[in-house]
């Protein structure tokens, strides 16, 4: 029985406990569907391209797509059959593993996840496209997926993937899925999404400038070991996938022609007590706040406190062992406290709860002369 967005499925007979069963739910998507909301995430769930659809279903969108519990904490291994008319491609998260011939001049095509993976981290995308493979560090398969079109227009950006993930290895250890990709997006939708190893990119981040390009091409990227790999227990704790992402994003750009990560920090530490009011702390977001800045620079703001705190080379080794501990488990808020505390040796519990939850903007370690501008409501 369907209540809203809730299944709700009554076995016929009772299942013992513990015993393992099967569902199987008869099920139409419309993929004409969206939803909406007002901050980063914008229009959501299916989106459409000129000759098909790729699919953004963060944060609750996937339910939208097949039957599934989108609670961000829950991944399983999908498999994906989609038939298509032969003219058209298919493609989903991980690998390829077969391409079948149907009546009617139709293919199907079976990808496997390889990985489990969260609902909302879901790729299904369907049009004309060609696929662009490439090999990244240690031989790591690198598969863009990209509407025939725009194929020569965004290779130049697309080919420093390997240099990107051979400068995140670097700082966060291997990277975790056995392949990794771009699938450029022929859509006006202005948002990238971390798809698991297929990031949505929409075509215009790829058609800008290069300093634009390589922030959101590293900050997918990140996310396949904070979000994807090292996902959320729940909600609240988005600011470590939101902040990680961010703060690489912008660390990589300090050295790549951007912005200094100084810069940057100091100017989201002069709003973040507004941005405290407007958004909640960083790991406090209401759920029509959740991807506000706070959850952004905001909470990278956060992870840059905490390495002035306790120096580079210590906060180095408590992203390593963040992302290599909780390698393919979630974790939240209280882990990651846990953990910091542990490598760096002291108790970090009152200094990042206070950034974490506190009314007010704490200090910020080494640099006195910092200010926070005054709150306007
Ligand atoms: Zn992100």
């Amino acid at each position: 029985m369907r209540d809203g967005d809730e299944l709700v499925v009554t076995p016929a007979r009772p299942i013992p406990r513990g015993r393992a069963f099967t569902v199987h739910v008869a099920y139409t998507a419309d993929p004409t569907q969206q939803r909406h909301r007002d901050d980063a995430i914008r229009d959501y769930g299916w989106v459409p391209t000129p000759d098909g659809t790729v699919v953004c279903a963060q944060p609750d969108g996937a339910k939208m797509i097949f039957p599934v519990d989108d609670h961000p904490s829950l991944r399983a291994p999908i498999t994906f059959h989609v038939t298509t008319p032969a003219n058209i491609g298919a493609v989903a998260n991980g690998r390829l593993v077969s391409t079948t011939a149907r009546p009617g001049g139709r293919v199907e095509r079976t990808y496997d996840s390889e990985q489990p993976i969260a609902a909302q981290l879901v790729q299904l995308a369907i049009g004309r496209f060609r696929v662009v493979n490439s090999t990244g560090p240690r031989g790591l398969p690198v598969r863009d997926v990209v509407p025939d079109d725009l194929v020569d227009d965004t290779a130049e950006y697309r080919s420093l993937t390997p240099e990107h993930l051979a400068w995140l290895e670097q700082r966060l250890g291997p990277y975790p899925f056995r392949r990794y990709g771009v699938l450029v997006g022929d859509t006006e939708l202005p948002v990238a999404l971390e798809t698991q190893s297929l990031s949505v990119v929409p075509k215009d981040d790829l058609l800008g400038d290069r300093v634009g390009a390589e922030r959101n091409l590293v900050h997918e990227l990140t996310h396949h070991w904070t979000g994807d790999s090292v996902a959320i227990r729940r909600w609240s704790d988005l600011w470590l996938s939101e902040g990680h992402a961010r703060f690489y994003e912008r660390l990589y750009s300090d050295s790549h022609g951007g912005v200094s990560l100084d810069d940057a920090m100091r100017d989201a530490y002069e709003q973040h007590d507004q941005w405290r009011h407007d958004d909640g702390a960083p790991a406090e977001p209401a759920a029509d706040t959740l991807f506000k800045v706070m959850r952004y620079d905001g909470s990278a703001l956060v992870l840059y406190a905490l390495r002035e705190k306790v120096g580079t080379a210590v906060f180095e080794r408590i992203e390593k062992s963040w992302v290599s501990t909780y390698r393919g488990r979630s974790a939240g808020t209280r882990d990651f406290i846990d953990l910091a505390s542990r490598v760096a040796k002291q108790d970090l519990k009152p200094f990042l709860t206070a950034w974490l939850h506190g009314p007010h903007t704490p200090p910020m370690p080494g640099h006195p002369d910092w200010r926070v501008d005054p709150v306007e409501d």
